[in-house]
């Protein structure tokens, strides 16, 4: 399943062929769409942005394409003439003079102006993004202490897309694991310094993931592992996915539990339920 930083690096490449440009001819593939078609055309893209596993795409007319991948929606992006090689469904065809960026079998589509796209049912629920990069610590500080999520347990709040839109499975063991915190734990019972380091962790692991794309562990450590031999599979993760091989920090044997009807991963020594005395 795709998460933030997947999302957001599609959008980037979305945004390289569109961004700055006048799109000369709009298809879509639902026939609800077809109307806005030539009220789209001939306009330029001012940006692609992402809200968790949604992209909008901004064009100059205050017209956004809001679109979401849900599992499987697919962006390609390729030079004109060419197509991608593909038998899935053509969802949306945007035609610079150069380039196509297409969408492929998502259908959560819509064509939205600024007022619908405040009032839209997912948009207007979910947090801001976790790859924002406006986002700062002292404002997911500042989420986690809202009423509205302090008495949740960590492990279902990091995969509440109306808490931070992009978090996802795999970001959740990894920042929980980095920060030393239990997944049961509650804002409300952590102290400042426990704060200050999980929305540390939490915008550093999305960041280098996005950076990566989809590495979690340090830059050199994943260096490191890679001399080793390790595969991608076997290196980019702290403890996702790593039942019962040895914690990278203390060599604790890694434990996996279902939080969320989800697997999640941490270490029993790094992560313990209690405050650390
Ligand atoms: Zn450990």
């Amino acid at each position: 399943m795709p998460e933030g930083p997947e999302i957001r690096l599609a959008a980037d490449k979305v945004a390289k062929v569109l961004v700055g440009n006048r799109v000369e001819t709009v298809n879509f593939g639902l026939p609800q769409l077809k109307r806005f078609e030539s009220r789209l055309a001939g306009n330029s893209v001012t940006a692609v942005e992402t809200r968790g596993k949604a992209m909008l795409t901004r064009f100059d007319s205050g017209l956004t394409i809001y679109s979401h991948n849900q599992l499987y929606g697919r962006w390609y992006t390729v030079r004109r003439p060419r197509m991608p090689r593909t038998s899935r469904q053509l969802r949306i065809e945007l035609c610079t003079r150069t380039h196509k960026a297409l969408l492929y079998s998502a259908s959560d589509i819509d064509v939205l102006d600024e007022d619908e796209l405040q009032k839209h049912p997912f948009l207007s629920r979910v947090g801001p993004d976790i790859l924002d990069r406006a986002l700062t610590k002292p404002q997911v500080v500042e989420r986690l202490c809202d009423p509205v999520f302090r008495n949740r347990s960590l492990g279902s709040l990091y995969l509440d897309q109306r808490f931070l839109a992009g978090n996802g499975n795999y970001l959740r063991s990894e920042i929980l694991w980095a920060s030393g915190l239990d997944p049961q734990r509650k804002p409300a019972g952590l102290a400042a310094d426990e704060l200050e380091t999980l929305a540390e962790e939490t915008l550093r692991m999305a960041r280098r993931s996005y950076r990566t794309r989809g590495v979690t562990v340090a830059p050199a450590l994943a260096r490191k592992l890679k001399a080793d031999g390790l595969g991608y599979a076997a290196y980019r993760f702290y403890v996702f996915g790593r039942e019962g091989r040895p914690c990278r920090r203390c060599e604790s044997p890694i434990e996996r539990r279902t939080m969320g009807s989800r697997n999640l991963f941490t270490c029993p020594t790094c992560q313990p339920l209690q405050m650390p005395a």
